[in-house]
């Protein structure tokens, strides 16, 4: 296991650490003990970080597109080098298989490449006008960000906040999720030891409510982004009105698989098991409610159990383990109660359905089948390893369960049959849907939800537009 790494406050290039500031326990969640401390930043290294945003912003606005592009390459050029070191340190604070954390690691150093180049596409435009004028469009960056994050991906999430930001040409403060503060820590340290300035991008920790209400009430931040569930979410975008600051949201989903007849059913099982026990289910993209016909539920379920049944639980740095613990003891305790709930109106449990041992925050993959709607779990985001799997009459009836909820990010969808596919691409309320597989995120795609599950987009050229603002000149002459 390599060493965890320090855990400070990155405040106008200075490294703040715990000596004279209160301090939060971070948890092992594969046995439950605390193994490092992180300082909370003071009301005082809040408005430091402010004014260092404000200082930053101009620095930085004023860089040319091949200064911004050179550095943020160099910063995906050592993500990639220490990718071993903060995988593990991933592993250790968030749970996931070592192998799954050096892979979002290395998805860090891709986006990063790809915002890196994007930074030189700030293209405006100028339209078309008689002889003495002129009008320009031009593409502008919005100002200091100040960006939230979870904790299911601790490198990811605070790459997604922060990327978009630095190639628009914005300073930007992070303050990563406090229960798995290393992964974005040490993705910051890549950036400014390549060179961001550091009042351009700084990093605070604290309680969070406190860091975002003390960090909204300031007019240096133009724009907030937030990953996180849609509670905190609506209380970021109500904090974010009284000042008209832009938002992006990233918030849950209820991610609906629709599972026709005419698909490759073991396929199917194949793939979308492994995507659902994926980071424990801990995804806000995770398949979840599981929509199959009739003609071949009992296949497809009893398929999905048997797969659940044979994957290795176990500590992430165990080589064996396919899934590991969830990342705090709220996990296996919420999902205990949805399943209880759900198995008290009806639901079948086919596999799982309890917490493994007494020690970190394990649970077994679990499948429950014949589902009531009324059951909580079919209306909240499980965020955990649960698959929820109902028999459907057809196609009409899939669509309007897949809309049910006023969840819209990722839903699924597998069929043979390509009119259907056009159909439901048409039909289904999601920011994003996938055909014949697992996969709704890459590098230059467009991420983001609609309805409860946020607004705004990361990943993709939308995620650097997201941190500008249009100006139009107009001009005589
Ligand atoms: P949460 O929304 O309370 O916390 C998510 C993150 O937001 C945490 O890291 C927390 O530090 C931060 N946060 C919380 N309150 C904040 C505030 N006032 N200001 C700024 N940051 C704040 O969610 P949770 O309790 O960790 O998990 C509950 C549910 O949230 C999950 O079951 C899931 O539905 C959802 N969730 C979604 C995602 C996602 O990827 N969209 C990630 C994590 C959690």
């Amino acid at each position: 296991m390599s060493e965890y790494p320090p855990l400070e406050l990155l405040v106008a290039g200075e490294r703040l650490g715990c000596e004279g500031r209160e301090t939060i326990d971070v948890l092992d969640p594969a046995t439950g003990e605390a193994f490092a401390a992180l300082p909370k930043a003071t009301p005082a290294d809040l408005d430091s970080a402010l004014e260092a945003a404000a200082r930053g912003f101009k620095a930085w606005r004023v860089t040319s597109a091949d200064q911004r592009e050179a550095i943020l390459r160099k910063g995906a050029a050592l993500i990639r080098e220490r990718a071993q070191a903060i995988g593990a340190a991933i592993t250790r604070e968030q749970g996931k298989p070592v192998k799954d954390g050096v892979g979002e690691v290395l998805y860090c150093a891709m986006l990063l490449e790809f915002y890196a180049a994007e930074s030189r596409r700030n293209y405006g435009k100028t339209l078309v006008r008689p002889e003495g004028q002129r009008v320009e469009v031009r593409h502008e960056p919005v100002g200091p960000v100040a960006g939230f994050s979870a904790w299911n991906f601790p490198a990811i999430n605070v790459m997604r906040k922060i990327g978009g930001a630095l190639a628009a040409g914005c300073s930007v403060i992070v303050k990563p999720s406090e229960e798995t503060p290393a992964g974005g820590l040490e993705i910051v340290r890549c950036l400014l030891d390549a060179g961001v300035p550091g009042d351009v991008c700084q990093v605070v920790f604290g309680v969070p409510d406190e860091v975002s209400r003390h960090l909204l009430a300031s007019p240096v931040i133009r724009k907030i982004t937030f990953t996180g569930s849609t509670a905190v979410g609506k209380h970021l975008a109500r904090l974010a009105a009284d000042d008209l600051k832009r938002a992006t949201l990233e918030l849950g989903g209820h991610g609906p698989v629709l599972v026709f007849k005419d698909a490759d059913i073991e396929r199917t099982l194949d793939v979308m098991v492994t995507a659902k026990y994926r980071n424990a289910g801990q995804v806000c993209v995770s398949p979840t409610r599981f929509l199959v016909e009739a003609d071949v539920f009992d296949r497809f379920s009893e398929g999905f159990a048997q797969r659940a049944r044979a994957i290795r639980v176990g500590n992430g740095f165990d080589a064996q383990t396919q899934m590991g613990p969830m990342a705090s003891q709220r996990g296996p305790d919420g999902l205990q109660a949805k399943i209880a709930d759900a198995r008290e109106k009806g639901a079948k449990l086919l596999a799982g359905g309890n917490r493994i041992g007494n020690q970190g925050f394990f649970h077994e993959p679990t499948v429950l089948a014949e589902v009531p709607l009324d059951a909580a779990i079919m209306n909240e985001e499980p965020f955990g390893p649960v698959a929820l799997i109902n028999p459907m009459p057809g196609e009409a009836a899939m669509v309007e369960e897949a809309n049910r909820l006023p969840y819209g990010l990722a839903a699924y969808a597998w069929t043979g049959d390509q009119a259907r596919r056009m159909r439901l691409a048409n039909g289904i309320e999601a920011g994003m849907i996938a055909f014949n597989a697992a996969s709704v995120s890459a590098i230059d795609a467009p991420f983001g939800g609609v309805k409860w599950s946020g607004y705004g987009l990361e990943d993709g050229a939308e995620g650097v537009q997201a941190c500008m603002v249009t100006k139009t000149v107009h001009e005589s002459f």
